[in-house]
């Protein structure tokens, strides 16, 4: 077999490519927590798609039931026609996920991805109040079309959008400013002024754990607070769960563990399971006023994806995933608290809830070092937040402790490598 020439990306493909950059070589295989590339090197994988691959690669249950329904010619595309892909889709999410959790929303299919589902979010809570401002937070990250950069804090992916992006007004995220100031206080007191300059928004979005902004995390009472201003004034929660749901920090839903109840939420990145383009909008049934078409799009019927979705929420059928996943969690906490105090070089805080964690380090470009070191000894992290400054560890959920361990040594030994390269004096 002859190896792929990796300049055919440099060649061929946009500048605007970026994962290749950190991770230069070329994949050709994964199972579960596992990648492999053409060299045959294994990689144990704590990024999953950035949040799109909660359960692994190639799960073989998800990947049986696909592999059945194309060779039974199953429906691939149908834009919103009634398929039984979908009526199991939508009858196993009612009766896995909702019911159970007290919950009565109506499923929008947008088009497939997280920035078509935030889109469809901001468009239906201006329709419903008539109001037509959002208020977003400091270093949210809500995708990259118009409407979604325009919720979004980073400086770079709000530049690009080329044009004035309007009808939103940032307020500071919980602990944005010191541990010290109430944001939430701050917040009220420019609803409840009339010189304040800022107009009662159509809704408020957040996510609970921002996943692209920084690995923070709000604690549950902020949100808490949250709800009670959205009911106060009126104005409806939408909660962006692309990244932090599914799973991700424990629960199914980011917020479940906070009681509250959003009156809209987002999903997309793991709702299909198996790494295929899905997306959900999820709404309060008297805030469904939608008139038949009024939004759509081509793909908003991914068959193949309904059947890996459905297939995937039998791991949510009982309680041992999400015990799991919070034995799991600790585990990893613990290893990035002990991280933290041995070595003191770093200046690291441990960031996160779930297996949406990290360390922020408050040394300049340590953190990328620390994921490019991790890549060389087949670890594959990422780094988050608007200076780059957190190393995240987005482990599958599926993970087994041996995967877990070893995972967590090799960062260890990358954290290692910056922090004794760092005080070797530079030879030539
Ligand atoms: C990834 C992400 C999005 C955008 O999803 P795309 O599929 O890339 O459009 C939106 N919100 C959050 C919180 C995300 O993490």
């Amino acid at each position: 077999m002859t190896k792929t020439n990796i300049n055919i990306f440099e060649q061929l493909e946009s500048e605007v490519r970026s994962y290749i950059r950190s991770f230069p070589t070329v994949f050709t295989k994964a199972k579960g927590y596992k990648m492999w590339d053409e060299d045959g090197k294994e990689y144990v994988d704590f990024f999953s798609g950035a949040g799109a691959l909660n359960y692994g690669h190639n799960d073989p249950k998800m990947k049986e039931k696909l592999v059945e329904y194309i060779m039974n010619d199953g429906i691939t595309h149908s834009l919103d026609m009634g398929t039984t892909a979908k009526a199991e889709f939508l009858t196993t999410f009612n009766d896995v996920i909702l019911k159970p959790r007290n919950l009565d929303y109506k499923v929008m299919f947008p088009g497939p991805t997280g920035t078509n589902t935030v889109e469809s979010a901001l468009k239906l809570a201006r329709k419903v109040t008539g109001r037509t401002d959002i208020i977003s937070f400091t270093n949210g990250f809500h995708g990259m079309t118009i409407g979604s950069l325009s919720v979004t804090g980073n400086s770079f992916k709000r530049k690009g959008a080329g044009i004035p992006l309007h009808n939103v007004v940032t307020m500071p995220y919980d602990s944005f400013v010191n541990d010290g100031l109430d944001t939430l206080e701050y917040l009220e007191r420019f609803l409840d002024d009339k010189g304040s300059g800022v107009a009662i928004p159509a809704a408020m979005i957040l996510e609970t754990v921002q996943g692209e902004g920084g690995i923070n995390a709000a604690s549950f009472e902020w949100l808490q607070r949250i709800e009670e201003i959205c009911k106060r004034w009126g104005i409806l929660l939408i909660v962006d769960d692309v990244q932090a749901g599914v799973g991700r920090t424990g629960t199914f839903f980011s917020f479940e563990k906070a009681g509250i109840k959003p009156d809209i939420v987002c999903m997309s990145k793991s709702i299909g399971g198996f790494g295929l383009p899905l997306a959900i909008t999820l709404i309060r049934p008297e805030l469904d006023i939608w008139e038949p078409g009024e939004h759509n799009g081509t793909f908003r019927g991914n068959n193949h994806a309904f059947i890996t979705a459905t297939a995937s929420l039998s791991y949510w059928k009982d309680s041992e995933f999400e015990n799991n996943i919070e034995k799991g969690s600790k585990k990893i906490f613990n290893f990035l608290e002990k991280i933290v105090a041995d070595y003191p070089e770093i200046q690291g805080e441990a960031r996160g809830r779930g297996y949406m964690v990290g360390i922020m380090s408050e040394v300049e470009g340590l953190s990328p070092k620390v994921a490019s070191e991790a890549f060389k000894r087949g670890l594959i992290i990422e780094t988050s937040g608007p200076n780059d400054e957190v190393f995240k560890l987005f482990p599958p959920l599926t993970i087994d402790d041996e995967g877990l361990d070893r995972g967590l040594a090799i960062l260890e030994e990358s954290v290692k490598a910056v922090v004794i390269g760092s005080k070797e004096p530079v030879t030539s």
